[in-house]
């Protein structure tokens, strides 16, 4: 035992300093695609290689919705003209008419977690905010079994047709003030999955969202992120 003590204190303290600094070790999150203007022929091809429309070109201008992009690096890898890319993971964003837990919530907010046809990469991210690196404990938050103790819903996965029902009934069975937060591109969109003959077009095609969290997957600190949108402690 004393053997770990001393490995310890030689290590000191590993976890991230995010929210109270910015991250900035490298590889912590693949940031995303931004808009940008191209003659129009070049805006028009490069939205033609995105195989989930999260690029749109209106003109000479490539829109991106971060939503709906899963992350396959065609529009910077095998073309001569890569769309500008921007690193960073606070991307998350209260939907307009969305609910914030309040302050008295601060430093205890239970989340309940549902996989809701999920690939498993989602989940896994996560699943890291427990580990010591990440320690979500240190910020307030902790995961919780039930429905009845959560304040947060946090769902990954398109909602697969086997699902709706069991989402549902999470979240009918949450108090109130209660958040819920679409976790990924096929929560927030169906992703490469949905809408299809099993899943439809994301969560909320059921429930109403708060907090979206886009990326496939989203690095844990953008799930951290968006757990400090939905608390009201990040803008
Ligand atoms: S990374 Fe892939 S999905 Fe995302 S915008 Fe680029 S082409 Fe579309």
């Amino acid at each position: 035992m004393s053997q770990w003590i001393l490995r310890g204190l030689k290590t000191g303290i590993k976890t991230t300093p995010y929210p109270a600094r910015a991250e900035e070790s490298a590889g912590v999150s693949p940031g995303f695609p931004v808009k940008t203007n191209r003659p129009e022929a070049e805006a028009r091809a490069l939205a033609a290689r995105c195989p989930t429309a999260a690029l749109r070109h209106i003109g000479d201008r490539v829109e991106v919705d971060c939503r709906r992009c899963v992350h396959c690096y065609r529009c910077i890898r095998g073309t001569e003209t890569p769309i500008d890319w921007e690193q960073g993971y606070e991307h998350s964003t209260l939907k307009p008419g969305g609910a914030v837990l309040g302050a008295a919530f601060e430093h205890s907010i239970h989340i309940l977690v549902v996989d809701a046809g999920d690939c498993g990469a989602c989940l896994n991210e996560v699943r890291q905010l427990n580990n010591p690196y990440y320690n979500m404990h240190r910020l307030g938050f902790f995961i919780t079994p039930t429905p009845r103790q959560a304040d947060v819903l946090l769902v990954v996965g398109p909602v697969t047709d086997h699902m709706r029902l069991t989402l549902q009934k999470a979240y009918d069975a949450m108090p109130a003030p209660k958040c819920v937060m679409a976790v990924g591109a096929c929560a927030l969109s169906g992703g490469v999955f949905g809408p299809s003959f099993v899943a439809g077009s994301g969560v909320a095609d059921l429930i109403p969202v708060d907090v979206e969290v886009p990326g496939n997957p989203p690095a844990p600190l953008a799930i951290l992120h968006g757990l400090l949108v939905a608390t009201g402690r990040a803008p």
